[in-house]
């Protein structure tokens, strides 16, 4: 019924048979061995049937004279020949000695019985118990490997690039899939101008870019863009992802690389696309440890390749990344990575368009107006808003409806932003009150704060592991936010302490988000954003970002420890200035606050012209949302 496109590419054609299921080379030894054992097993040369009896039986056949003659195996066991019964009977006697009997060979003697001994034979079975261990062993390593990420058989074709061929048949996806993007895709006609016929182009003589990177946030549609300008093209498309390249044995990332390489050129005219390229493009001799060696080699060979190669074999190199700033420089050199393509994040127009082109593909009620949810998903990226539909599918299913509804909408965008409803979480009613106040703290300040976001709900059932939360959205896609913006927002973080403490003098570890948040806000008002008039608009302190674990985690001091206290200073006077503005209004309005908190005890979530009334406010038509 609905389609579970979200943040997936389109499923691949069918792999070419040359990637699938082709036992490795050592797996079939390892079958072959085995196969050979077991025919050795069943026509091993001594093929007489071997009947076992009792050890009594045995015994009573001794004490009765009749047995001829006897032959101790090494192994515990005794073949045994009766009297009349010669030893190329078809069926020989076998007994199984089940203790050590000191007076057994004296019998044997008493009972004039031949005695004989087998020469060691090697047993078959006793072997391959040995071996066990180092069967199960290699076995389990076997399977290591093929389950690893990527699957396959990766770790025994360690060279082969596999890069995915898409072809063009199958699933083609073009520029009309891709909603907005005009500049992008400006940009890229060229491409795809030049993969339709390069000989118009190189007749001219004009120089084709080898590379473009496509850059932009995660899940603005860089894949998808690549892949619909194959489809334009109506080219093979190699597709590899930048972290595919680095494996764990040196060597294997560069001769993937040619590989690679050497796949597209055979397959001109061809778009060789890698996904992710900051995992092997990133600055070279800057890793942590020793184990960059690996990605620099990757990355030399790349460099290599696209030297090596003419745009007029009509491959073009496309590669996507959200880090540009962290790539090394000799990728973006004139005759590589020289172009640049921005692949934006959506505006308000294209949310709209990007939901038309993913809701067509549900069942969709008539209510329904795109352009509201469009508002009311400002800096929600594409990938989001795919996801978006598909939640909201779900949603629909799951209650039997037959089509989706603006309410699944709703509940779709709350789980994505809050994460899911925890209805069952048991709350104390004690908890459940302070949750209350904490939450109608917060939601208070966003009417009487002059900056601050309309609130959109505020709701004290449980999300993921907050009790309760207050959630704004903001009336318009914002770039950039000013201090009176951020200093409201300070505010507003402080309204749950400031009520806590407000009704019952004391607070709870559920602020700690609010705390940090607050904090962190005013830092980077005073460090970053040059925001704190005595401090000046200077940047203090460089952000490191170790290469390889891609997130902010020092800060270079590069300032004094005078310096220091004075930021100290700096922020603790704009955490106070914040959070006496909201204490005046808690104050202020405490009445207001108290019957906000009983509305949410009865009523759970309250949306914002719930809440105008409650405080008796007039209804908003402005900051209308769904
Ligand atoms: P990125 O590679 O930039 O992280 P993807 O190309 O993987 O993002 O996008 C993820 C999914 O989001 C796509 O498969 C598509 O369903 C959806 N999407 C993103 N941008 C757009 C867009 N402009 N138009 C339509 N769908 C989009
Ligand atoms: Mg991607
Ligand atoms: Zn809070």
């Amino acid at each position: 019924m609905f389609n579970d496109q979200n943040n997936k590419q389109p499923g691949p054609p069918p792999r070419p048979p040359m990637q699938g299921g082709r036992p490795s080379g050592l797996a079939l030894i390892f079958f072959l061995v085995m196969a050979a054992l077991f025919i050795a097993y069943f026509f091993r040369g001594n093929s007489t049937p071997i009947r076992e009896i009792r050890y009594s039986d045995f015994s009573n056949y001794l004490e009765q004279n009749q047995i001829d003659s006897v032959t101790i195996n090494d192994n515990n066991t005794l073949d045994i020949v009766l009297k009349g019964q010669s030893a190329q009977e078809p069926v020989r006697l076998r007994t199984r000695i089940p203790y050590q009997d000191p007076d057994l060979l004296s019998v044997l003697r008493e009972k004039n019985v031949n005695i004989s001994g087998a020469a060691a034979r090697m047993n078959f079975w006793r072997m391959i118990i040995d071996l066990l261990p180092w069967i199960i062993g290699f076995a389990f390593i076997m399977y290591m490997f093929r389950s690893m990420p990527g699957g396959g058989n990766r770790a025994f074709q360690f060279g082969k690039s596999r890069a995915k061929r898409y072809h063009e048949e199958g699933k083609k996806v073009s520029f009309t899939d891709v909603a907005g993007q005009k500049d992008a895709k400006y940009e890229l006609e060229e491409v795809v101008a030049f993969l339709k016929n390069p000989q118009k182009f190189t007749k001219m003589g004009a120089r084709i870019p080898k590379g473009v990177l496509l850059v932009g946030l995660p899940g603005t549609g860089k894949t998808l863009m690549a892949r619909s300008v194959a489809g334009e093209a109506g080219v093979a498309f190699f597709h590899m992802s930048g972290s595919d390249f680095v494996e764990m044995f040196v060597g294997v990332g560069a001769s993937r690389v040619r590989d690679l390489f050497e796949q597209g050129r055979r397959s001109a005219p061809c778009i060789i696309f890698i996904d992710e390229l900051d995992a092997v493009g990133r600055t070279r001799g800057a890793g942590y440890g020793g184990g960059h060696d690996e990605r620099e080699q990757t990355l030399n060979q790349l460099l290599v390749e696209m030297d090596g190669f003419d745009s007029k074999d009509g491959v073009i190199i496309l590669a996507a990344t959200n880090r540009p700033d962290v790539l090394d420089p000799a990728l973006l050199r004139p005759g590589r990575f020289d172009r640049q393509v921005v692949v934006a994040m959506p505006d308000i127009k294209e949310r709209e368009a990007i939901l038309q082109i993913h809701s067509a593909k549900i069942p969709m009620s008539k209510d329904i107006e795109l352009s509201r949810i469009a508002r009311a998903t400002p800096g929600m990226s594409g990938a989001d808003i795919a996801n978006l539909v598909n939640e909201a599918a779900l949603f629909a299913a799951r209650k039997d409806k037959p089509e989706v509804q603006m309410h699944d909408f709703e509940e779709a965008r709350d789980k994505i932003l809050m994460g899911v409803a925890r209805k069952t979480l048991v709350v104390s009613d004690k908890e459940r009150r302070m949750t209350a106040i904490h939450e109608a703290g917060h939601a208070l300040l966003h009417y009487f704060l002059k900056n601050a976001d309309p609130l959109h709900k505020v709701t004290i059932v449980p999300h993921g592991r907050a009790l309760g939360m207050a959630l704004s959205l903001p009336e318009e896609d914002t770039y950039s936010r000013t201090r009176g913006w951020i200093e409201d927002r300070i505010a507003i973080c402080y309204g749950g302490w400031l009520a806590e403490k407000l009704f019952y003098n004391e607070t709870t570890t559920g602020t700690k988000q609010d705390i940090q948040q607050a904090t962190e806000m005013a830092r980077h008002m005073v460090c970053e954003w040059g925001m704190a008039d005595e401090m000046g608009p200077v940047a203090y302190g460089q952000e490191e970002e170790p290469i390889f674990l891609g997130k902010e985690i020092a800060r270079h001091q590069d300032y004094s420890e005078e310096t220091a206290r004075r930021i100290d200073n700096a922020v603790k006077k704009i955490l106070d200035r914040a959070r006496s503005e909201a204490e005046r209004i808690i104050r202020k309005y405490r009445k207001g606050l108290e019957a906000l908190a009983d509305a949410l005890l009865s009523r759970e979530t309250l949306i914002d012209d719930e809440v105008r009334e409650i405080l008796h406010l007039p209804s908003a038509t402005a900051g209308e949302s769904f």
